[in-house]
């Protein structure tokens, strides 16, 4: 898992990044809702945004990659940390270094942006005059230092935090409202470590200690999973064909699945259907829940289709369930 190997000391991915549970749900909410339903264009921009924003953080990732530093350091990608009591810190990447850590928060937002401080709003005016309000992500990171700075505390730890709002889209226009923010495009992030690394000469933290306390963050990560407003019966079941998009049902007969549109033949498409179940449903199937899922009649043949795909089963007889892998498609 090492990322790049720095001579001055150790570098490490610690933790990357990964499709989130919202895409995932939205992506099966594209297959299965109707396309005639009143809230599939809401979903579809939803989608649109959110694929957006991974592509954005992908972006910024793939800078850190390029960064050259000769002190040993930490990256997580998307932590998320729940507080007692219910509220999360979703950052989305933390940079662990032996003199001061770095909340990134990053931004794919097209247009100009301007910033009032003293209301604490952000806007951006797109080219034919529309304004958008976004929650502000000076706030949102400040919010991060708060609760790091008490983490740190609690463990015994003193180590300075930084944050800094990245804008992964080149086509965002900063006016000067920004110019007394943390804040900047992806191009300045090398830059702008290496200017923290000046102001923060002091070790706080021994290689030991910095891994140490990058392990237990990591350890305190718990992803949180996106659900959906709907109801599961307003989706589509079945295995879908994808060469109809998505609107036609693969039967299965002589031990194939057809599509009873095109005809084609398409055996992963059962694959791609449990996967959408476990985000509809639920990680567990049972045969009849699979016969009623796939409307395949005979208990038989849905229990030699499930067996074939060596899944944990739990329970014996009637109530035996079967465990969907998360990593299905992989
Ligand atoms: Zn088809």
């Amino acid at each position: 898992m090492h990322y790049s190997l720095a001579k001055g000391g150790e570098s490490m991915l610690l933790k990357k990044r990964e499709v989130s549970s919202k895409q995932r749900v939205l992506e099966m909410v594209e297959r299965r809702l109707p396309k005639s339903h009143a809230k599939y264009d809401y979903f579809q921009e939803m989608l649109r945004r959110t694929r957006a924003g991974y592509a954005g953080e992908q972006r910024v990732d793939k800078e850190w990659q390029e960064i050259y530093l000769q002190h040993a350091h930490y990256l997580l990608h998307d932590v998320q940390l729940k507080v007692e009591g219910g509220s999360i810190h979703q950052m989305d990447t933390l940079f662990m270094s032996q003199n001061f850590v770095l909340i990134v928060e990053i931004k794919n937002i097209a247009g100009r942006v301007d910033y009032m401080e003293d209301n604490h709003q952000f806007i951006r005016v797109t080219s034919d005059g529309r304004v958008d309000g976004f929650r502000n992500p000076f706030d949102q990171v400040k919010r991060h230092a708060r609760f790091l700075h008490r983490l740190f505390q609690m463990s015994g730890h003193h180590l300075p935090i930084e944050t800094i709002v990245v804008s992964a889209n080149p086509s965002m226009i900063m006016s000067p409202t920004f110019l007394s923010q943390p804040i900047i495009h992806v191009s300045g992030l090398a830059e702008r470590v290496e200017q923290l690394f000046q102001q923060h000469q002091q070790v706080y933290l021994s290689e030991n200690d910095l891994r140490e306390l990058s392990t237990h963050i990591l350890k305190m990560h718990t992803p949180t999973q996106w659900t959906l407003d709907i109801k599961v019966d307003e989706l589509k079941k079945g295995a879908l064909c994808s060469k109809c998009h998505f609107d036609h049902v693969l039967r299965y007969t002589h031990g194939k699945w057809r599509c009873s549109n095109c005809q084609s033949i398409d055996n992963q498409s059962m694959l791609l259907a449990l996967h959408d179940f476990r985000l509809m449903v639920g990680n567990n199937i049972k045969n009849a829940q699979f016969r009623d899922f796939f409307d395949i009649d005979s208990e038989k043949a849905a229990y030699h289709l499930l067996k074939k795909l060596k899944f944990e089963a739990i329970g014996e007889n009637k109530n035996r369930e079967y465990v969907i892998p998360t990593n299905l498609l992989e």
